[in-house]
C-alpha cells in the first residue's frame, strides 16, 4: 500500500502545480513556498490529580502579504508541525480565493481534547493563548475554531489576551460566543458555505440537490450542520460518521435526531436509524455527494479507485492526496477542493471582525446573504478558469488564490 504522504508534501505539490501552470519565476517560488513564521511552544499544564503535563503547540503563519494572518487552532492528538504549516498554507491560498483581506494561519495543540476536564481544557487554552500571544492580536494574526476547539476555547483565549491588555479585545479571535463579540451566522458558516456551493454545483448541471443522496464523514462543526442544512434542502443524507464509526440507511437519516443523539454523548457507531458502517466503508458508497469533513489524508491511492461518489465535496481540509486527485480526474469524479468548498467558516470569521472592529452588529439574513455573494463568486471564478485551461477545480482554486498573492508580493516589492 503507498506511504500516505503528509500534509505538508501534498500542499507544497498542489502549489508546485499551480506554479507551474502560472510560470512563477524562482524567487515568487521560494517565497510563496515558505511559512513566514513558525513557532513551536512546549508548556506545562496542571492536571486535577496535582501532577503536571508539558504539551507541545504551535502557530504558523504562512504569509500576510494581503493582510493579518487568519486560521484555526486545532486541539488532536495527531497534530504536528507539518500539519499545521499545511493548513496555514492552504488558508492564505482560501482567504485569496474568496477575496477576504487575510493571510493564512494555523495553530493547535498535541492534546486530547475529549480525555481533559473542563477545568483542564481552560489551564491548557489559558497558558497556550500566552505562550502565543506574540503572535496573535487583531491586526496580526487572529485565531478561530478548528477540529477539538469550540466558541468556549476562543472566549478563553479572548479573554486571556484582553487580561494581558488590560481591556476587552473582541477581535483578537472569531467564532467566539455572540455575547462577548461574536457574530451570527458563524456557527453555520461553514456548512452553509458548503450548501452554497453545491447549489452552484447543482446549477451548472453537476448534480441536482433535490432528492441527490449525501454521505458525510465527520459529524462535527462541519459535517453536522451541512448534513441538517442539505437535508433541509431536500437531500437525502444516507450515512453519517464520527471518529467511532458511522451509521447508514439506504432511505435517509434523520440529521437533526442524530444531532441530538450525539449532543447527548452518543456516538455514531451506536446511533439509531440505519445499519452500522466504518469510516472506510462510508467513503466508497455509491452516493450523490460524499462530504469528508473529518481529518486530512482520508482518500489516497489506498482507496481512490473505490470511492463511488458523483461528487466530493471538501468540508475537511485536505482529506485527498494528490495521488487521490489524479485517480478521481481520471474516473471522472468532480471534486471541489477544500479552499473553495469551505471558506464559509473564514468568511463569515472575516464578517465578525469587522463587526468586532467598527462595533456594530450585522442581521442574521444579512449575513448569511453576503456569505452567499462571497461563495457564488469564488465558484464562478474557479469554475471559469478550471473551464478555460481545462483543469481541475482544484486546480484552478490553488492557481487563483496563488496568483492573487504573488501579484500583491510583486507589486508590494521585496523589503528592504
Ligand atoms: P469538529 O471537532 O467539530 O468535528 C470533527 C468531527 O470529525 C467529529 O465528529 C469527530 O468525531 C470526527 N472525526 C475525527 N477523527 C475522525 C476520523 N479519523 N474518522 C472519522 N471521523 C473523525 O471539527 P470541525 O470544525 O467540524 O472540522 C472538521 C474539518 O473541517 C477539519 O479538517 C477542519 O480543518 C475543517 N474545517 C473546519 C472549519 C470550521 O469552521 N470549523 C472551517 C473550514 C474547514
Amino acid at each position: 500500500m503507498a506511504e500516505m504522504p503528509s500534509p505538508w508534501v501534498t500542499a507544497l505539490a498542489q502549489f508546485d502545480d499551480a506554479a507551474d501552470r502560472l510560470h512563477l519565476d524562482d524567487a515568487l517560488r521560494q517565497i510563496l513556498r515558505s511559512c513566514k513564521r513558525e513557532l513551536t511552544v512546549h508548556f506545562p499544564v496542571r492536571l486535577d490529580d496535582g501532577s503536571t503535563t508539558v504539551f507541545r503547540g504551535h502557530r504558523v503563519q504562512h504569509n500576510v502579504v494581503l493582510g493579518p494572518a487568519k486560521g484555526g487552532i486545532r486541539y488532536h492528538p495527531a497534530v504536528d508541525l507539518d500539519e499545521v504549516k499545511a493548513l496555514a498554507m492552504w488558508m492564505t491560498w482560501k482567504c485569496a480565493v474568496a477575496k477576504i483581506p487575510y493571510g493564512g494561519a494555523k495553530g493547535g495543540v498535541a492534546v486530547d481534547p475529549k480525555k481533559l476536564s473542563d477545568r483542564e481544557l481552560e489551564n491548557l487554552t489559558r497558558r497556550y493563548a500566552t505562550e502565543i500571544a506574540l503572535l496573535i492580536g487583531p491586526q496580526e494574526d487572529i485565531p478561530a475554531p478548528d477540529m477539538g476547539t469550540d466558541a468556549h476555547v476562543m472566549a478563553w483565549i479572548m479573554d486571556t489576551y484582553s487580561m494581558h491588555r488590560g481591556y476587552s479585545v473582541a477581535g483578537v479571535v472569531t467564532g467566539k460566543p455572540l455575547s462577548i463579540g461574536g457574530t451570527l451566522g458563524r456557527l453555520e458558516a461553514t456548512g452553509r458555505g458548503l450548501l452554497y456551493v453545491a447549489q452552484e454545483a447543482a446549477g451548472q448541471g453537476l448534480t441536482p440537490l433535490a432528492g441527490a443522496s449525501v454521505a458525510i464523514q465527520g459529524f462535527g462543526n462541519v459535517g453536522g450542520v451541512a448534513a441538517r442544512l442539505l437535508a433541509a434542502e431536500g437531500c437525502r443524507v444516507v450515512a453519517m460518521s464520527d471518529s467511532s464509526g458511522g451509521v447508514y440507511n439506504e432511505r435517509g437519516l434523520d440529521a437533526e435526531a442524530l444531532h441530538r443523539f450525539r449532543q447527548e454523548g452518543g456516538k455514531l457507531a451506536q446511533a439509531p436509524g440505519g445499519d452500522h458502517l466504518s469510516n472506510e466503508e462510508l467513503l466508497c458508497l455509491p452516493v450523490d455527494i460524499l462530504i469528508p469533513a473529518a481529518m486530512e489524508g482520508q482518500i489516497s491511492a489506498a482507496n481512490a479507485s473505490q470511492v463511488r461518489a458523483k461528487i466530493i465535496l471538501e468540508g475537511a481540509n485536505g482529506p485527498l492526496t494528490p495521488e487521490a486527485d489524479s485517480i478521481l480526474a481520471e474516473r471522472g469524479i468532480v471534486v471541489i477542493p477544500d479552499i473553495l468548498a469551505n471558506a464559509g467558516g473564514v468568511v463569515v470569521s472575516y464578517f465578525e471582525w469587522v463587526q468586532d472592529i467598527q462595533s456594530f452588529f450585522w442581521e442574521e439574513d444579512e449575513i448569511n446573504e453576503r456569505l452567499r455573494r462571497v461563495m457564488v463568486r469564488a465558484f464562478a471564478e474557479v469554475k471559469s478558469l478550471a473551464d478555460e485551461r481545462h483543469v481541475t477545480l482544484r486546480e484552478a482554486a490553488t492557481m487563483r488564490g496563488v496568483q492573487r498573492v504573488a501579484e500583491a508580493t510583486l507589486v508590494r516589492g521585496i523589503y528592504p
